[in-house]
C-alpha cells in the first residue's frame, strides 16, 4: 500500500547500479608495511574462501559526492579484485524523502537542520520510500547474501531485506560525542528499523546509540585509498598542470600533462574547468590555505570566511581556497545550493584586498575521478589544509591531506579528535575559536620545518590505521562472524593513534 504510494510519486524509480572495475588487492600492499601486508593477504584469502558464492550488496543514496561514495568506489574495487562479488546499488528517493533524511542526518550530529523535527508523517513517508526501494532490490537477493546499508536513508530497508534472507548490516557514518535531545530524537526515529539489523557498525565508540544490543555493534573507522585519483602521488608539475587546466591556478603554463591514473589503471586527464565564483585564479607562489568539502553548514564555510577575513588575512599574505562540488551534483543534499549562495553573498561584501585572496571554487562532477584528481592537486598545492567542521563523523578530507603529508588544522570535533593527535600529527582547535584557528594556520605558514614534520607524522599515522586494507579486513571479519553467529563486538582492535605518533 505504502510502497504503491511512493511509486506513484516516483514513477522514475529504478535502482541505480554503480559499475565498479576490479583492482587487485595486492596493489594496496604497496602502501603497507610488510607486516600489515601479510596480515591483509591472509584476511583476503580467508574471506574469499568463506564468502564464496555470496553477493555482498552495498546500498547508499548517492553515487557521487561525500565520503561514503568515495569509500565505496575504492573498497568495492579491491573486494572485486579479490574475487568477491561485491556490488553497489544506489537507492532512490524524492525531494520530501531527502528533506527528511537530511534532517535526520543533521540531528544525528546534534544539529536541528531545517528545524522541522521528525513527525509521524515523516516516518510514514520515509517508510514508503524505503519499501519501494526494497521491493525492487529484494528479488535480486538470494538467501545468505550480505547487505551492507549505509546511513540514515537506508535503515528502512533493513527489515524487508532480512525477510528476503540476507544478512543485513547497517552502518551509520555520522554521530555526535554527546547525544542531546536532537540526536536522541533521530535515534528514536531510526531505532525501530536499526534494531532489526544483524549488525550495526559505527565509526567510533562515542557514536554508539543507547538501546542497541552491544553484541551486535561493531566499530569500523573509515579509510582512504592511497592509489585512487584522489590520493595517488602527483608530481608538483602535474598538480600545477591540473589546477591550471581546471582554471583554478594562474602562473606560467606547466609543461606537464594534467594526467592521472584512473581506479581501473587506465590513463585519465583533467579537461573540465572548475567555476571560480566571482574569484580570481590562485597566483603561482601565493601561500595557500585550503578547505575542500560539500557545501554544508556543518562544514562551517561562513565561519572559515570570517576567520580568514578578521584573523588570518590581516596577519599574513595567505590566500584561502574554498572548494566544493558543483552545486546540484550531489543528489541527496538539498541544502548544498543554499549554502553556496550564503557563502557567495558573504564573500561579495568583503573589502577588495581580501576578496582578491579568496578563491571560491565549484569543481566539475561529471566525471568523479576527474573531480578527485582536481581535489588531489588542490590538497598538494596547499601549504596548510583546514577542516573547520562544527561536527564530523570522520573527516575523510583530513585523512586525505595527512596522507599527502600536508599539515592540517582542524576543529576538535567528532572523529577528527581520533584522527589527529594535537601538536603531533596535526593541530586541533575549538570549532568556533577563530583566533585559535588563525594562530594555528599562520603559525604553520611561518614555520615550514614544523609544518613538514607534522605533515610527515600525519602521513605515517594514516598508513598505520586509516588505509583501505584495514577497513576491508574488518568488514570481512565482520561477515565471517555473522556466518559463525559470533559476536561482532570484538573485531581486531586498532592501534592507538597516540602510540603511533610518538
Ligand atoms: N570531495 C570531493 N569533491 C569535492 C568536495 C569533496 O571529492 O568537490 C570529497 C572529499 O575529498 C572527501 C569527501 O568528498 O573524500 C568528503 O568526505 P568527508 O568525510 O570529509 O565529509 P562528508 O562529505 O562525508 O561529510
Amino acid at each position: 500500500m505504502r510502497a504503491a504510494r511512493a511509486r506513484a510519486t516516483m514513477p522514475w524509480m529504478r535502482l541505480e547500479s554503480v559499475a565498479i572495475a576490479p583492482v587487485p588487492p595486492t596493489r594496496l600492499a604497496e602502501a603497507l608495511t610488510a607486516e600489515q601486508g601479510e596480515r591483509f593477504a591472509e584476511v583476503v584469502d580467508r574471506g574469499r574462501r568463506e564468502l564464496a558464492d555470496r553477493v555482498i550488496w552495498n546500498v547508499n543514496s548517492t553515487a557521487r559526492g561525500g565520503g561514503v561514495a568515495e569509500m565505496l568506489r575504492s573498497l568495492l574495487a579491491y573486494a572485486r579484485g579479490a574475487g568477491l562479488d561485491a556490488r553497489w546499488v544506489v537507492m532512490r528517493g524524492d525531494r520530501d524523502f531527502f528533506a527528511v533524511t537530511k534532517r535526520v542526518h543533521n540531528m544525528l550530529h546534534g544539529e536541528p537542520g531545517d528545524g522541522h523535527g521528525l513527525t509521524a508523517a515523516d516516518g510514514e513517508a520515509y517508510l514508503a520510500t524505503a519499501r519501494a526501494n526494497a521491493d525492487e532490490l529484494a528479488p535480486l537477493i538470494r538467501p545468505g547474501d550480505f547487505v551492507l546499508l549505509h546511513d540514515p536513508q537506508t535503515a528502512g530497508l533493513i527489515e524487508p531485506l532480512r525477510a528476503a534472507g540476507a544478512h543485513v548490516v547497517w552502518r551509520c557514518h555520522v554521530g555526535t560525542d554527546a547525544a542531546g535531545p536532537l540526536a536522541r530524537a533521530a535515534w528514536d526515529f531510526l531505532l525501530p528499523h536499526v534494531r532489526e539489523a544483524d549488525a550495526v557498525v559505527f565509526s567510533r565508540h562515542a557514536f554508539v546509540w543507547d538501546g542497541l544490543d552491544h553484541e551486535r555493534v561493531a566499530i569500523v573507522p573509515p579509510s582512504i585509498d592511497p592509489f585512487s585519483p584522489k590520493n595517488q602521488d602527483l608530481e608538483p608539475a602535474v598538480a600545477t598542470a591540473i589546477l591550471q587546466r581546471a582554471g583554478i591556478a594562474a602562473g606560467p603554463v606547466s609543461t606537464a600533462a594534467p594526467a592521472f591514473t584512473r581506479l581501473d589503471g587506465t590513463p585519465g586527464r583533467v579537461d573540465r574547468r572548475a567555476e571560480l565564483v566571482a574569484s580570481d585564479r590562485l597566483p603561482a607562489n601565493a601561500p595557500a590555505l585550503l578547505q575542500v568539502s560539500r557545501w554544508d553548514r556543518l562544514k562551517d564555510p561562513l565561519g572559515l570566511l570570517d576567520a580568514f577575513r578578521c584573523e588570518i588575512a590581516p596577519r599574513s599574505p595567505a590566500h584561502l581556497v574554498l572548494a566544493g562540488p558543483s552545486p546540484g551534483a550531489v543528489a541527496d543534499d538539498p541544502e548544498g545550493l543554499e549554502t553556496l549562495h550564503e557563502v557567495t553573498r558573504a564573500a561579495a561584501g568583503y573589502p577588495r584586498g581580501i576578496r582578491a585572496r579568496l578563491h571560491l571554487c565549484t569543481l566539475p562532477m561529471d566525471d568523479v575521478e576527474e573531480n578527485a584528481a582536481i581535489v588531489n592537486a588542490l590538497q598538494r598545492r596547499a601549504q596548510v589544509v583546514i577542516q573547520k567542521s562544527l561536527a564530523e563523523g570522520f573527516g575523510l578530507t583530513v585523512a586525505e591531506a595527512m596522507w599527502k603529508a600536508r599539515p592540517v588544522v582542524a576543529s576538535a570535533v567528532g572523529g577528527i579528535r581520533e584522527q589527529i593527535v594535537e601538536g603531533e600529527t596535526g593541530l586541533l582547535v575549538a570549532p568556533t575559536d577563530h583566533a585559535a584557528l588563525a594562530d594555528a594556520a599562520v603559525g604553520l605558514l611561518e614555520d615550514p620545518v614544523r609544518a613538514a614534520a607534522i605533515g610527515e607524522r600525519g602521513r605515517e599515522s594514516v598508513r598505520a590505521i586509516f588505509l583501505g586494507a584495514r577497513h576491508l579486513g574488518q568488514y570481512l571479519d565482520l561477515f565471517e562472524r555473522l556466518l559463525g553467529r559470533r559476536s561482532v563486538a570484538e573485531l581486531a582492535p586498532l592501534p592507538p593513534p597516540r602510540a603511533l605518533a610518538s
